[in-house]
């Protein structure tokens, strides 16, 4: 039985006051942890007070990208060692918008898989079609190829500290959310592919969420399905009450 795990990826939102707000009003009323993981993945800015303020509640804080090496010459970049050293337990790895916009590719991605797990930090790493890759019939290939560059190099043990999130990039900020059954398709062909990698124990135990367009009145029905354990939220994971909503339903 796996654990479903709700992240929110805030993404560039939020002033400072907003998000510390955001998680004094959460902090006590986050379902206990044997039943759901609850994340708030916050901008690198505001991780380590937000990680203070939680400290005694069951939320967990991300981040929502890192550089690979520890330290070293990249203006502007966050390492693992610096996100570990403040207290944070997850990062998005991989988000469609880093790989369209900052051209993250997937040998990045599968070095910053490597880093994370180096600092205990959970990788949540994110793949996801174009529609025009859909509409192509591209959609397992595309997805498959992403979880197989990412996970080269790892063993199932290590796998199964991952989080994997299905991102259909066409679902993501739009309004329009996959199908539940073509969201539980895909998370089942990733699931296909780490059982082809590592066999069926590791394929069980590894936690696939969805993400693109979550929102209260559709998750519980996508985390009904088989193989979606969870979901990678952006806009509904901005207002306490809907991101409370959403845990509910975990
Ligand atoms: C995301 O940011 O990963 C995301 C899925 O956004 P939204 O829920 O707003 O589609």
């Amino acid at each position: 039985m796996r654990k479903p795990i709700i992240a929110g990826n805030w993404k560039m939102y939020k002033t400072f006051d907003e998000a510390v707000e955001f998680v004094e009003a959460v902090q006590d009323k986050i379902p206990a942890n044997d039943k759901v993981d609850a994340v708030i993945c916050a901008p690198a800015l505001y991780l380590p007070i937000l990680v203070q303020i939680q400290a005694d509640s069951e939320l967990a804080i991300g981040a929502q990208n890192m550089h690979f090496e520890n330290e070293g010459a990249f203006t502007g970049e966050v390492s693992p060692s610096q996100l570990a050293s403040v207290g944070v337990d997850y990062v998005v790895l991989g988000h469609s918008e880093r790989r369209e916009m900052f051209n993250e590719t997937d040998e990045a991605v599968n070095k910053k898989v490597r880093a994370a797990l180096n600092h205990d930090i959970v990788p949540i790493i994110c793949c996801g079609e174009t529609l025009e890759e859909r509409e192509a019939g591209q959609t397992t290939a595309k997805v498959s190829g992403q979880i197989r560059a990412a996970l080269e190099g790892f063993t199932g043990e290590e796998v199964t500290h991952m989080v994997i999130a299905y991102e259909p990039i066409w679902a993501i900020g739009t309004g329009k959310t996959a199908t539940a059954d073509d969201a539980n398709e895909t998370c089942g062909a990733i699931r296909a592919v780490v059982n082809e990698l590592y066999g069926s124990e590791v394929a069980e135990a590894v936690r696939i969420q969805y993400g693109g367009s979550v929102k209260p009145e559709n998750i519980v029905e996508l985390l009904s399905k088989e193989h979606i354990d969870g979901a990678l939220v952006g806009g509904a994971s901005l207002q306490p009450e809907s991101y409370l909503k959403l845990l509910e339903a975990g």
